[in-house]
């Protein structure tokens, strides 16, 4: 197909949910991406959270290519090797627990919420923040802190909640005996790069403990290595009591679970919750080949490293441009909040050849793969420096 029958072929058959870049893309290696055109592109947000160990990683390309020659699906009634392992290597890395596999972040969040209110047995109250973001479908909607998201879907399902993020306060105010989990990210990603006081997140922890409430944090992108770690709940010295995870784990291939903590775990029973798909062979084996290049590779240190040196660099810019209102985040999730609007920048920084993102109007994010190295980061943040200058 040529360019212009692929602009049309989506103009006329597929519906316009998102708003596009004109570019195609045909190939990616790492953290670089070509376009049709065979113009290489420096891919600084990678998969909207999907790439944090770059594009077509070998090992993940390898494990899909032996699985794909064995068996691609099974379903869930009956038993397969790889599911196994990989539910045994997410617990090993987290804490007893047990999870349930699905295809995506908001599938993962709905299991969560569903799963809180059997839990509840009766309580049925979701808090969640403002500028929170947890996914499209209904329920996932209903738990996300940001308006202009549910603009003509209500009635959304009732029993949710949003407070001020970050205020305990807000928090205690708004919890009854109806309640029955507190749902957060403890870096609001799509919110703009919002990051959780560390003496907030112990206080939730208390107070779930104290009430009998579920701590639910959506690492659906925080997860798999992006802020240094493998899970960002472990910079804060808590368990949740569900973690729900999705985007970086499947290197590419769709999935999502949820994670509980095992003395509650087996409040779902069977026939209680499903998802075909969930956890199928092939997707599973290539979860496990990210997990072991993670490992491998030591991506958290390098992540932690090249973190640090991105968190200097932007730091920098922010001393030299006064557009540049606050550099926050944590290892390589870095947002870079201006006193303008940032959609013309992101596209500047494309148009010469550097994939960043905007959010929540204002917030520059860049979320570099987690093999990043010194010189690409030297790269791309030279192309963000020269699109600052000629403002
Ligand atoms: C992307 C995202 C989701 C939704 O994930 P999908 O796979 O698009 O359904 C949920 N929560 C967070 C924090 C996300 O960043």
């Amino acid at each position: 197909m040529k360019v212009e029958e692929i602009f049309e072929s989506y103009k006329d058959n597929i519906m316009p949910t998102y708003t596009k870049v004109p570019l195609v893309f045909v190939k990616g290696k790492g953290s670089k991406l070509w376009d049709i055109h065979a113009r290489a592109y420096l891919d600084f947000f990678p998969g909207w959270g999907v790439g944090n160990i770059g594009h077509c990683h070998p090992k993940v390309m390898q494990a899909v290519r032996d699985q794909v020659s064995k068996l691609i699906f099974i379903p869930n009634n009956y038993y397969h090797p790889q599911q196994a392992k990989l539910a045994k290597e997410i617990v090993y890395w987290t804490y007893p627990a047990k999870v349930f596999f699905c295809n995506s972040g908001a599938e993962a969040n709905e299991a969560a919420i569903k799963f809180s209110r059997k839990f509840g047995k009766g309580r049925y109250e979701i808090i969640s923040f403002e500028n929170s973001f947890h996914g499209r479908t209904l329920g996932a909607l209903a738990a996300t802190g940001q308006a202009k998201y549910k603009v003509g879907f209500e009635p959304l399902p009732e029993g949710f909640k949003t407070v001020k993020f970050n205020d305990i306060e807000a928090v205690k105010n708004a919890i009854t005996e109806k309640t029955v989990a507190i749902m957060l990210e403890l870096i609001q990603g799509e919110g703009g790069v919002n990051v959780a006081d560390k003496d907030f997140v112990l206080v939730l922890r208390k107070i779930c403990d104290q009430k009998n409430l579920l701590l639910i944090v959506d690492e659906v992108q925080t997860g798999v290595g992006r802020t240094g770690k493998l899970f960002c709940y472990q910079h804060y010295g808590i368990k949740p009591d569900i973690i729900t995870l999705a985007k970086a784990l499947g290197g590419g291939f769709p999935i999502g679970v949820m994670l509980v903590r095992k003395e509650i775990s087996d409040t779902l029973g069977p026939g209680m919750h499903a998802s075909t798909f969930g956890g199928a062979p092939v997707i599973c084996k290539a979860a496990l080949a990210v997990l072991s290049a993670v490992q491998k590779e030591k991506l958290l240190a390098n992540a932690q490293k090249m973190g640090e040196y991105l968190f200097s660099r932007l730091g920098s810019l922010k001393d030299k441009y006064s557009i540049i209102k606050e550099v926050r985040g944590l290892g390589l999730m870095a947002g870079v909040e201006l006193n303008i609007e940032g959609k013309k920048i992101v596209e500047e920084c494309i148009a010469r050849g550097l994939l960043i993102n905007c959010t929540h109007d204002k917030v520059l994010r860049l979320m570099p793969a987690l093999n990043i190295t010194k010189k690409e980061i030297d790269k791309g943040l030279g192309i963000l420096e020269g699109v600052l200058k000629s403002l």
